[in-house]
């Protein structure tokens, strides 16, 4: 067996022992396996070993290895910043969007759907205490941003994301994942239909999944290290 197989296979395994500590069935939480910087061929691979959820977070990457996987049904969502000016490709060429963190950006993106697509789904970026990248929108603001992008045709608000500082203490991983579910809660009980939590990469997915995730981001974890030389 190859080592995407076994990555994907060990990953699986962490994914259904860590909902049968919080209780959850294993089909709540979905894993999307983020292939940046790694070749259509890694894809391909991981493919073959029952994986059909895939994430990329550089356009100009990303591109030409949609169009070398288009003869697979793979669901591809980008996950990385977004410029303004990539939005119309993103919105052609993705099924889901989780990096969303301002209105503008938003409008954009539903212009662009193509009108027969289903519309696209979205996530809201949000910037937790300590979020290791600079993108997201303010904890405070995300309530407001979700009741703007709901009105948008083309797009279909799904939940929330967040990229938390990277931790080895599981109880300090599980602090940011929080306060992303209370979010969630919050949106829900203002009758916003989102069903969506993605958090948790390869080394937080467990406290992630204690906490609500219904989408877990893996990379190292199925392709190995990444190298961006
Ligand atoms: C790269 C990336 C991941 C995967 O991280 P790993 O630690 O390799 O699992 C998840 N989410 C986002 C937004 C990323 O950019």
């Amino acid at each position: 067996m190859g080592a995407i197989s076994t990555g994907l296979q060990d990953c699986r395994k962490r994914i259904e022992q860590a909902c049968r500590l919080a209780n959850r069935q294993p089909e709540s939480v979905r894993l999307l396996a983020v292939s940046k910087t790694f070749p259509a061929t890694a894809v391909r691979e991981a493919h073959q070993a029952g994986q059909r959820l895939f994430g990329e977070s550089y356009l100009q990457e990303a591109l030409p290895k949609l169009a070398g996987l288009a003869d697979l049904d793979l669901e591809w969502h980008f996950i990385g910043p977004i410029q303004g000016n990539k939005t119309r490709s993103i919105a052609e060429h993705f099924g889901w969007v989780h990096s969303v963190d301002r209105f503008r950006i938003a409008q954009r993106l539903a212009e662009a759907r193509p009108v027969e697509r289903p519309p696209l789904n979205v996530c809201i970026q949000v910037n937790v205490s300590g979020e290791a990248s600079k993108h997201g929108t303010p904890l405070a603001n995300a309530l407001a941003l979700a009741r703007e992008i709901v009105t948008l045709p083309g797009l279909r608000l799904r939940g929330f994301m967040c990229i938390p500082l990277a931790t080895d203490d599981p109880d300090k991983q599980r602090q940011p994942f929080r306060q992303l579910r209370e979010l969630f809660d919050q949106a829900r009980a203002a009758g916003i239909q989102v069903d969506t939590l993605s958090m948790g990469m390869s080394g937080d997915l467990e406290a992630a999944i204690l906490e609500g995730a219904t989408i877990v981001r893996v990379g190292t974890a199925i392709f190995g290290k990444r190298d961006y030389t």
